[in-house]
């Protein structure tokens, strides 16, 4: 695309496809006015809260649809499109709709007191245009209305989408994610480009949708002024595939090409998509040349992305690559430590050990398992303990189960009591080591399928009368002993497949 055709607004179409996530717009729609369009940017961010909070599904279906149509005396008039949802919007969202309603239009209009729902009116209803403060005036035109281009326009629809949880704040830093918690900070930090593209790629749950969301939220806290633009790469196929049915590549260029910080997460998924690879080369390629800031996210490095063309791998390795790590231990246990605090009920601090010793697929599947723990907590009531824990996420235990070895258990129990690896096999007899080993075997015998004999050759070449003599011990102490029978049971947990 040439460069005068972005300057010349005679060529530039008023709007874009959108997804069907966002009102659409049509390309002849006059330009509404300033209350209008403050009207519509309120209304866009009382739709925001309402649908973070109603959920997507019952957002979607009863209050999207909704059109402001007048502002008056404290009252909010709002139509819906039939009797059926003038009445569901009353009876369940009025209340809701009212409070952050009169939060949300703050600026145009001093406290709201009532939301009123009418039916829409036919010409309204079959898809008119439709404005709020000229409505006699408005001109025909092909589909839906002025209005909502300008709400759609306006940064809070850029930043639709993007989960308020997910800022730098609650992202917990460890050794596996520190290198692209800095990059990613540095790049929401400075005003000027820093690394161009940033590409952060890592495995699926790790926390790159997380950092991207976040670096967006901070752009815009710290220079609204910046237009940021966050969608994952299907939405960006799905926009440009609409734009080539539109014939409208034009707008769909222009829409990329005028923000000032792009973000593409899951890039990998345009792989094998060469059309949509060509358009977001050249998107890419336009931004970067023209100093905006592009910020990619992939399950791959670059180099590694498959069915990539390669130019375009090469391309995105350019500027700043940093990746995720799986999460470690510490990084897990911080995790949901920083997630229990946030909680209303409290789970001890053992049972967060243990999920964080089993649940090691990824951050996603560890929230997962929190979010189940504390419904159960505070569902029942009762304190959470270990066999409870791993009873409720049985099913997500079992996935990451794997056979344990004589070695592992060995290792682990030595860790444990905080004694060495060697003392698993050496000769030493004293209680403060003897003890431990006996653990360890019990665990060998209860958690392999190694005989009486094997399980003595793995610990030094003992007896099998040893070993037996061993599982006794524990078997019989754990009826009397608290602190030894918790002991046991959280390490088999630990173990356990
Ligand atoms: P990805 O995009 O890499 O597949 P997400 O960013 O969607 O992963 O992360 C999955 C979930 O795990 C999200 O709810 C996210 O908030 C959480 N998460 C991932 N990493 C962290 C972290 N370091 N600290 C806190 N939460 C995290
Ligand atoms: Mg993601």
């Amino acid at each position: 695309m040439s460069g005068d055709m972005l300057n010349n607004p005679d060529t530039m179409p008023a709007s874009y496809p959108q997804d069907s996530n966002e009102p659409s717009q049509t390309s002849s729609a006059p330009s509404p006015s300033s209350e209008d369009q403050a009207i519509q940017a309120c209304w866009g961010r009382v739709n925001l809260r309402m649908r973070k909070d109603i959920g997507d599904a019952a957002w979607r279906h009863w209050i999207k649809p909704l059109r402001v149509s007048r502002l008056e005396d404290g009252t909010l008039t709002l139509e819906a499109e039939s009797t059926l949802a003038r009445e569901r919007v009353s009876s369940q969202y009025a209340d809701r709709l009212r409070v952050i309603s009169a939060a949300e239009f703050n600026d145009v209009s001093p406290s709201i007191r009532h939301v009123e729902v009418r039916l829409a009116s036919n010409r309204a209803r079959s898809g008119q245009p439709h404005r709020l403060s000229e409505q006699k005036q408005a001109p025909a035109a092909a589909s839906n209305s002025a209005i909502t281009a300008s709400a759609t326009e306006g940064r809070d629809d850029l930043m639709a989408g993007l989960d308020p949880r997910y800022t730098f704040a609650n992202f917990v830093v460890g050794k596996p994610n520190e290198l692209a918690f800095a990059v990613a900070r540095r790049t929401a930090e400075s005003e000027k480009v820093a690394f161009n593209p940033l590409f952060l790629y890592g495995g699926v749950g790790l926390g790159k949708t997380h950092l991207m969301h976040a670096i967006a939220w901070h752009i815009r806290q710290q220079s609204p002024s910046r237009k940021v633009l966050y969608l994952s790469a299907e939405k960006f196929m799905y926009r440009f595939v609409r734009a080539l049915r539109f014939r409208d590549t034009m707008s769909f260029k222009e829409q990329f090409r005028s923000v000032d910080v792009l973000m593409i997460d899951d890039v990998q998924f345009i792989s094998g998509k060469d059309s949509t690879q060509e358009e977001f080369f050249h998107t890419f390629n336009a931004l970067v040349e023209d100093g905006r800031q592009v910020i990619i996210s992939a399950d791959k490095s670059p180099t590694d992305l498959e069915g990539m063309e390669e130019r375009l791998r090469s391309r995105l390795g350019w500027g700043m690559v940093a990746d995720i790590h799986p999460a470690d231990y510490e990084l897990r246990l911080g995790i949901l430590q920083s997630k229990a605090e946030q909680a209303p009920v409290q789970i001890a601090d053992k049972v967060l050990e243990f999920m964080a010793h089993r649940i090691v697929s990824n951050v996603r599947e560890l929230e997962g398992a929190l979010n189940r723990i504390l419904a159960h907590a505070m569902l029942v009531g009762r304190e959470i303990t270990i066999e409870s824990a791993a009873e409720l996420l049985a099913d997500l235990l079992r996935a990451s189960s794997r056979q344990v070895s004589v070695d592992a258990i060995q290792k682990r129990v030595a860790a444990h009591y905080d004694v060495r690896v060697s003392e698993m096999f050496s000769a030493r007899r004293s209680r403060d080591i003897a003890r431990p080993r006996q653990v360890a075997m019990y665990l060998a015998k209860n958690l392999t399928s190694l005989s009486y004999p094997d399980i003595g050759r793995q610990f030094g070449g003992r007896d099998h009368t040893t070993v037996m003599h061993a599982v006794k011990t524990i078997e019989s102490l754990s009826k009397s002993d608290g602190q030894l029978a918790e002991d046991v049971q959280l390490l088999k947990s630990i173990l356990a497949g």
